[in-house]
């Protein structure tokens, strides 16, 4: 089914896009929770980690993970470091259920996480 990132995909929806290759895209998340929280998608629809293939989606994963770290370069954050984090499911308290890869970073995060 397909969601609110769909439509920022399709331009139908206005976001902060920092990112855009022929498979992946990347935009300023509304409610940035530190200085560089950036959600990084990928085109086609798959809703959350647990419908990711390993076979499948490698090479998508990998453009993500590229995708990242180009962004975090760009942003200045990557010395310093940063998180990157899949919400999958209702424990983990996921909203979207298009999947999306949060890059968090511009201070220092804590752990555990909440
Ligand atoms: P998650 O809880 O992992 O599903 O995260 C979904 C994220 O999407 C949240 O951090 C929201 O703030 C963000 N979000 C929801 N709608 C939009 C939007 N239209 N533009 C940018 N970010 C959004």
């Amino acid at each position: 089914m397909s969601t609110i990132f769909s439509k920022i995909i399709k331009r139908e929806i206005p976001a902060d896009i920092v990112f855009e290759s022929e498979n992946v895209l990347a935009f300023r998340d509304i409610n940035p929770q530190a200085p560089t929280h950036i959600l990084i998608i990928p085109k086609i629809e798959i809703p959350s980690v647990r419908e990711i293939n390993g076979k499948e989606h490698a090479a998508l994963l990998g453009e993500m993970f590229d995708a990242a770290n180009k962004i975090a370069k760009k942003e200045g954050i990557a010395e310093d470091g940063f998180r990157l984090v899949f919400n999958c499911g209702p424990n983990a308290m996921q909203e979207v259920y298009h999947l999306h890869m949060h890059l968090i970073g511009g201070r220092k995060m804590k752990w555990p996480p909440g």
